[in-house]
């Protein structure tokens, strides 16, 4: 069975403009991108695009890659303090000058729409509710919840120990008492810890996923993209191969992507 994560961000997005029409101190997103990176002007563009379908306001504050460390901090202390705002995000990557951690630091954890500030981080590695989760593993779980996957007691094998994918997936499956195996570059034999697993993660940007699956009703989700030789956009599944043998597969694209973007409005949507 196809996990779709097209479908699924529909309703996620509907419930979170029906969730928002509701709100009495309606939310306002403010995005900061610095420089001229294209990939980050498309993903702040698509970030706008789908707060606006949901109602949601948002701001794109567009500081030149020239921008010092202390302008763009104050920049974020100015968001932090103004209450019309509920929603602070900083497109990553930053030019080289700027400490990224610092600026992360900088934002008030009440307004860390993608949840990287160390007391949410902290709050989720200490088993509390953060304010927010971040996107993309929220995003995941939301699909694996849709699909009424178990994940308490499931072995579950997760594929790189990213800050914004591997690390909090993995804690949020512990929290929902998976048996959590991380893998990253240094791991011995993957795949046979992928073929034995019930749900496998897999976010890493290459394709690592290429194997049966021995339990029928196993789950594989794809969080990579990237593109491959031909220039088509691709994940770390290798889909003909994993899908003859797997219950449950994510498809690049139409997977994990959309999920992201509609589980960030629903951070959006949150006002603390
Ligand atoms: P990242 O920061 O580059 O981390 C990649 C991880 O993969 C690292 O932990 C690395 O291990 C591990 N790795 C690299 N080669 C490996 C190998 N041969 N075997 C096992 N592990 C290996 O990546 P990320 O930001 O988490 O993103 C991962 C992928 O997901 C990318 O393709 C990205 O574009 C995609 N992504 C998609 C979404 C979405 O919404 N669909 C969101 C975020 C990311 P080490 O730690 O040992 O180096």
């Amino acid at each position: 069975m196809i996990l779709d994560g097209k479908s699924l961000s529909a309703k996620v997005l509907e419930g979170v403009k029906l969730r928002v029409e509701k709100l009495e101190r309606k939310p306002h997103l403010v995005v900061i991108l610095v420089g001229e990176d294209p990939a980050s002007k498309i993903y702040v563009r698509n970030k706008q695009i789908a707060a606006e379908k949901v109602g949601i306001k948002s701001t794109v504050l567009e500081l030149p890659n020239s921008v010092t460390e202390e302008e763009l901090l104050n920049k974020v202390e100015y968001y932090n303090n103004d209450p019309d705002v509920t929603g602070i995000l900083v497109q990553l990557p930053l030019p080289k000058h700027i400490d990224k951690n610092k600026v992360t630091m900088a934002i008030s954890p009440k307004k860390d729409v993608d949840g990287f500030t160390p007391e949410n981080v902290g709050k989720l590695a200490i088993g509390l509710e953060p304010y927010f989760y971040p996107a993309t593993p929220q995003g995941i779980i939301m699909l694996l919840d849709e699909y009424k996957i178990p994940i308490e007691g499931a072995d579950a094998v997760v594929i790189g120990r990213s800050n914004i994918v591997g690390k909090p997936v993995a804690q949020m499956l512990l929290k929902r008492n998976a048996t959590v195996t991380v893998c990253h570059s240094y791991t011995k034999d993957i795949e046979s810890k992928i073929k034995t697993a019930d749900i496998v993660i897999s976010a890493v940007g290459k394709k690592i996923v290429r194997c049966k699956m021995d339990k029928k009703n196993s789950v594989v989700v794809d969080v990579g993209i990237f593109r491959d030789s031909n220039n088509r956009l691709t994940g770390d599944v290798d889909f003909d191969l994993v899908s003859s043998s797997a219950g449950y597969i994510s498809p690049v694209p139409g997977g994990v992507g959309p999920m992201t973007i509609a589980s960030l409005m629903y951070n959006a949507s949150k006002v603390y």
